[in-house]
């Protein structure tokens, strides 16, 4: 190549980009009351400003109390994603100044956080990559502020309920790790039982830190922080926009700026909301109000031994125990309601059918669940009716299309397999008196096909077979109509 046209390729070849993102995660905690107060933390359904008192609403001369439950769900946390916990921790008040916020700081944790320097195991394309967390740490939730049309209204709820952030490094490279990435930290806080983890109630909330670079480029361009992402969908669609938005401008020649950009779900776009604070602008400093947090090593050691058995343990013990497929025990254990609701049905049907079980879970039973958007703790059918009707295929009552059918009428309904069967006469007619009733009818309709069975021809066998199981619906045991059909027409 000479050097005049290389030189012409190389200036017209578009420059690749890659991914990187970052991401913040806040969790509300499962505790009875908030972070710093003996206020409830329960106010979903309550009505507004009914959960507060003078120190959540940040009336001046109260002094906060530290919930020494909230710090065991966030050191539990901690352990469960493999960070340090180092002994001496302490609170920061973070000074903003926004509405929602009751005393015009947040009280959070700046340069000691509970937990530091963990990872997380994610696995979108097959092959695994650990995602390092840079901190885990405690804080306060805020107000909430309602918008109507001028004016805006405020509820106190809210405010000063336990709030865990989960900071990852920026290490996910696009926008598919980033999803996974969230799904199994989710699966995890459930797992440990420290919040509902639910992105849609609000108490699973993650803002996303974007920027794109030159590949193999080792510095890092403006982010831009995407926030309003309220479901793992709208994390996606918003990565996978805001990636092409900064390609398009790069590409144009135009310049990146760190800002926060909100999500706008209707449009499909993110709009620029504000630059980007740094943490100079929050100016930190040490929590007045609060003694410095010191946490002792054999507590946090009793927070280990209490750890429950997590999802990747969980999954290699399913393969272990039931003899399952990594496929199979992946999906099971990658939800806590899934994956119990597997070991409670595989216990009731018994040694060497867990993976029948497994089949049924994973396929017409979660085709049911995500048609009708249910999850499985709510699904009307108990594992014991789903055993039994496990059962009922296994010693031939049902055939499997017929199963399918009375698996969808159980989910609807929460009767058990026997009543629905019994019912609507759905169970297998494995009598050979009713049987050769059927076979002798369809000999007479089909003349033809009986004579080219009889002068040789296998494939007239298949289709007599056929309307013998047409006209039963399906309920005949199809081995058993072959054999009296051969039987009616001397055959071997
Ligand atoms: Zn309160």
């Amino acid at each position: 190549m000479s050097r005049v046209w290389q030189t012409w390729y190389t200036s017209f070849t578009p420059m690749e980009y890659e991914i990187v993102i970052g991401l913040e995660v806040h969790v509300q905690l499962l505790t009875k009351s908030k972070m710093f107060c003996t206020c409830s933390a329960d106010y979903a359904s309550t009505p507004p400003n009914t959960h507060v008192c003078p120190v959540c609403l940040g009336m001046p001369g109260v002094l906060p109390v530290i919930n020494e439950k909230a710090v065991e769900c966030t050191t539990m946390t901690a352990l469960a994603l493999n960070c340090t916990i180092p002994e001496h921790t302490k609170f920061d008040r973070k000074n903003y100044f926004y509405p929602d916020l009751m005393k015009g700081y947040q009280i959070s944790q700046y340069d000691a956080p509970i937990g530091r320097r963990g990872w997380l195991t994610i696995d979108s394309d097959g092959s695994k990559k650990r995602i390092n967390i840079t901190r885990v740490h405690l804080e306060e939730d805020t107000a909430k502020l309602l918008h109507r049309g001028d004016s805006s209204l405020i509820d106190v709820n809210r405010s000063g309920v336990p709030l865990m952030e989960v900071v990852s490094e920026p290490e996910m490279s696009s926008p598919e790790e980033a999803r996974d990435y969230l799904v199994r930290l989710r699966n995890i806080l459930r797992y440990l039982g420290v919040s509902t983890a639910n992105m849609e109630e609000g108490s699973f909330r993650c803002d996303a830190n974007i920027s794109i670079r030159p590949v193999a480029s080792k510095e890092f361009l403006p982010k831009v922080e995407v926030k309003n992402l309220n479901s793992f969908k709208s994390v996606y669609q918003a990565l996978k926009h805001e990636a092409e938005r900064q390609r398009k401008v790069l590409g144009e020649g135009g310049e990146l700026v760190q800002e926060t950009r909100g999500w706008i779900e209707e449009t499909g776009t993110t709009v620029t909301q504000r630059t980007k604070e740094y943490a100079e602008d929050y100016r930190y400093f040490p929590e007045p109000d609060l003694p410095p947090l010191v946490v002792d090593p054999a507590w946090i050691e009793e927070i280990r031994a209490k750890l429950p058995e997590l999802p990747d343990a969980r999954r290699d013990r399913f393969m272990a125990q039931y003899g399952l497929p990594l496929y199979d025990s992946n999906i099971l254990t990658g939800s806590k309601g899934m994956a119990d609701y597997f070991e409670d049905c595989a216990r009731l049907v018994g040694p060497g059918k867990a993976k029948m079980a497994s089949n049924w879970l994973l396929g017409d039973f979660s085709r049911l669940l995500n048609a009708t958007n249910t999850e499985i703790e709510s699904a009307k059918i108990s594992p014991e009716h789903l055993a039994d009707m496990l059962a009922l295929v296994d010693d031939g009552t049902i055939s499997g299309p017929t199963a399918k059918a009375v698996l969808e009428e159980m989910f609807q309904t929460g009767k058990a397999a026997g009543a629905i069967i019994g019912q609507k006469k759905l169970g297998q007619i494995s009598d050979a008196g009713e049987i050769k009733e059927v076979v002798k009818q369809v000999v007479s309709d089909n003349a033809e096909a009986v004579a080219d069975y009889t002068s040789g021809k296998q494939q007239a066998l298949t289709f007599l077979v056929g309307q013998v199981m047409k006209a039963t619906r399906g309920r005949a045991n199809p081995s058993v109509v072959r054999e009296i059909i051969m039987q009616e027409l001397g055959g071997k």
